[in-house]
């Protein structure tokens, strides 16, 4: 069987026993930002179930301007259902054995740098090759960035692809301390 009819026969199983209809927004008021690695889906590793939380999955589960483009774009989603940022949580969880640690050498800064909206030469300012120290640069991305609103809490986790366990790196909470 090829992949498709193989997942759509997985869908139809899923439609007849599982599906259930939705809130709009999530119970969990939580966004969790993680790598596309098919090691470390949230589904399984955090637990989510269907309904709980938003998920956005890209190369390392890095803070981009892309990313910060869906949190704006999602945000305005959230306003038209009445949603706000007071209380929401976004984790970001990065991960050991990453494939984008192994784009961390000078040959790979120019597409690196363009993935981060910085110059080749800021790259190793991201901890490209470091998921304890990149969860720190991007909750520091985000708490500098003024479009991102100061009320969300924000948490870094650490997710090691060998033992299954996801570690605290850091958590602010909120975001931004309102002057
Ligand atoms: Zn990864």
């Amino acid at each position: 069987m090829d992949q498709v009819s193989e997942l759509l026969e997985r869908n139809s199983r899923f439609a007849e026993s599982d599906h259930e209809e939705l809130p709009f927004l999530p119970r969990l008021r939580a966004l969790v930002l993680t790598c596309a690695d098919h090691r470390v889906d949230p589904a399984k590793v955090l637990g989510l179930e269907l309904g709980e939380a938003l998920v956005i999955r890209n190369g390392g589960g890095r803070i981009t301007p892309a990313v910060i483009q869906n949190l704006a774009m999602l945000a305005a989603v959230a306003a038209t259902e009445g949603g706000s940022s007071e209380g929401f949580e976004l984790i970001l969880m990065q991960h050991t054995d990453c494939g984008v640690h192994r784009l961390a050498g000078p040959e790979h800064a120019d597409a690196l740098g363009a993935y981060f909206g910085v110059s080749p030469e800021e790259v190793a300012e991201k901890a490209p090759d470091d998921p304890h120290e990149g969860v720190r640069v991007d909750i520091e991305t985000l708490a500098n960035n003024p479009v991102v609103p100061g009320s969300l809490s924000v948490t870094g986790l650490v997710y090691d692809v060998k033992t299954g366990r996801a570690e605290l790196v850091e958590r602010r909470s909120p975001l931004r301390e309102t002057s």
